[in-house]
């Protein structure tokens, strides 16, 4: 089960797409935080599951006020990868907003983590690739599947 992914993913489809049709598909009543949605008492558990165990991809912080889905390759630079699982990592606040990604120390991070070769294909990745409306349906019902599990886990 692809947990961090998926908790990934739907924070960056709310970034896109607005919390409001996101949530939909976690939970009756929301209020624009995933934690919430998941009744998770304990941010920092919770991101230290979401993370598998690591920190912010850049920096390597296990501590941070709100994380983020950070993409290697950004959405606008690169939108075919947004739903890339090599292209989304867990990142910091202060990665992702205030150091526009913190890129360098994310490249250094992402070649211990996945290597070289899949880092140079991401990069060489310049597919165009409109989701259509069934992808994305799909992409959404594997995310709703996956979150129920997650919310189950966490509730242990
Ligand atoms: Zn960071």
């Amino acid at each position: 089960m692809k947990i961090k992914t998926l908790a990934l993913e739907l924070e960056q489809m709310a970034m896109q797409k607005g919390w409001k049709e996101v949530t939909a598909m976690i939970a009756p009543h929301h209020h624009g935080d995933l934690l919430e949605s998941l009744d998770v008492t304990d941010a920092a558990e919770f991101a230290r599951r979401l993370a598998n165990g690591e920190g912010c991809i850049s920096c390597g912080t296990y501590n941070a006020d709100s994380w983020h889905a950070g993409h290697y390759r950004t959405t606008a630079a690169a939108s075919q990868l947004r739903f890339h699982h090599d292209n989304i990592h867990l990142q910091c606040h202060s990665c992702n907003v205030h150091k526009s990604g913190n890129i360098e120390l994310y490249r250094i991070n992402l070649v211990k983590k996945i290597g070289e070769t899949r880092i140079l294909s991401l990069e060489n990745n310049n597919d165009t690739h409109r989701y259509s409306r069934e992808e994305l349906s799909t992409i959404r019902a594997t995310a709703r599947a996956e979150l129920r599990a997650l919310k189950q886990l966490v509730a242990v």
